[in-house]
């Protein structure tokens, strides 16, 4: 008798063939909040390998037209020299990514406070079509189509800094929720009793605890707790002015100082309660964890903590794999990908 097929379970081809073979390249652009970089990303057929080439960069202009005009600028010389089909751009804030508005806060930059509508303005000033993205999303984004996660199904990626960044790559697919506001991750709370405020006002958010400013609370609480003499040394031999920074932190840690030792076990601890938690609701096969606290990050000891309070076990925890230039990626694939398939 033969087999009635109800249902078809194979899985989807996460990986399509890189649309960058055909066609035009796109350019990705990320903004930060001191610098902005802008690259375009190709395919060499030399090679067979997608490349980022032709980087430029420039300080973030603080008020709007400057900064209009600065990126009109990068995006016209790239496209002079390349001959470019579209523009990815990542920023900080929340991103509705459809229309290219910039919805919540955009962290320090003064300059985007007064230009929510910013994929219309660059569309009408280069002619080209612009996708906007927050910059945790297009992070993620690129280091799934082609870093750390790559062939990862279901993925998040964590930036460590001055906060905690989040991005999710859900069945092969960015995954932005119903308003925009998915992976918010660094604003889980992973306690209770108001001990830290985060940025956002709430209070006891994974960012206060998990990001260099949690670290250096940490530290500070710590230090405060250890006895007169221990706190002298530490201070003596690894603060400068007396001031307890991350890079002491680090420094008395690397040294096997104790009460470094200590702040960074805790600061694991930290990372991996609000890790296990997003496991536990998602199931990811992959997890990457980059920004620039990630250097400091024992990922074995990582692993270990975040292994002990989730239900699977089977994930990889793996660390960045395109440093910086994962926000251009991201975004160039993104602008690439909302284009409709060119005929080949
Ligand atoms: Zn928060």
């Amino acid at each position: 008798m033969k087999d009635t097929v109800v249902s078809q379970l194979n899985p989807q081809p996460y990986h399509s063939p890189s649309r960058l073979a055909v066609g035009q390249p796109p350019i990705g652009i990320d903004i930060g909040g001191t610098k902005i970089n802008a690259a375009v990303v190709r395919h060499n057929p030399a090679t067979g390998e997608d490349e980022l080439i032709s980087l430029l960069n420039s300080p973030t202009p603080t008020d709007s037209e400057t900064f209009l005009n600065t990126l009109v600028d990068m995006i016209q010389k790239l496209n002079a020299e390349h001959s470019v089909s579209a523009v990815g751009i990542s920023t900080a804030g929340v991103v509705d990514s459809i229309h290219g508005r910039i919805l919540g806060s955009t962290g320090n930059m003064p300059a985007l406070k007064n230009i929510a509508n910013l994929k219309e303005l660059l569309e009408a000033k280069t002619g080209l079509p612009v996708h906007v993205e927050n910059d945790a999303n297009a992070a993620a984004y690129g280091e799934w189509r082609c870093g750390a996660a790559k062939g990862s199904q279901n993925m998040f990626a964590i930036t460590l800094g001055t906060g905690v960044g989040m991005g999710i790559v859900f069945n092969g697919q960015m995954y932005r929720g119903s308003h925009f506001y998915a992976g918010e991750g660094g604003h889980i709370a992973i306690a209770h009793k108001r001990e830290r405020k985060c940025t956002c006002g709430r209070w006891d958010c994974w960012e206060a605890f998990a990001s260099g400013t949690g670290l250096q609370i940490t530290a500070e609480q710590t230090l405060e707790a250890a006895p007169e003499t221990a706190q002298q040394e530490f201070k003596a031999k690894y603060c400068e002015n007396g001031k307890v920074t991350t890079y002491a932190v680090i420094a008395a840690w690397k040294d096997n100082n104790h009460i470094g030792q200590q702040i960074i076990d805790d600061w694991h601890n930290h990372i991996a309660v609000g890790l296990s938690s997003l496991i536990n609701v998602m199931d990811p096969d992959m997890i990457v964890v980059g920004g620039g606290l990630a250097q400091f990050v024992d990922f074995e000891l990582l692993l270990e903590r975040t292994r002990e309070r989730s239900m699977s076990d089977a994930f990889q925890l793996v660390p960045a794999a395109l440093g910086n230039h994962a926000g251009i990626v991201g975004a160039a694939y993104l602008a690439l990908e909302s284009q409709p398939e060119p005929l080949a």
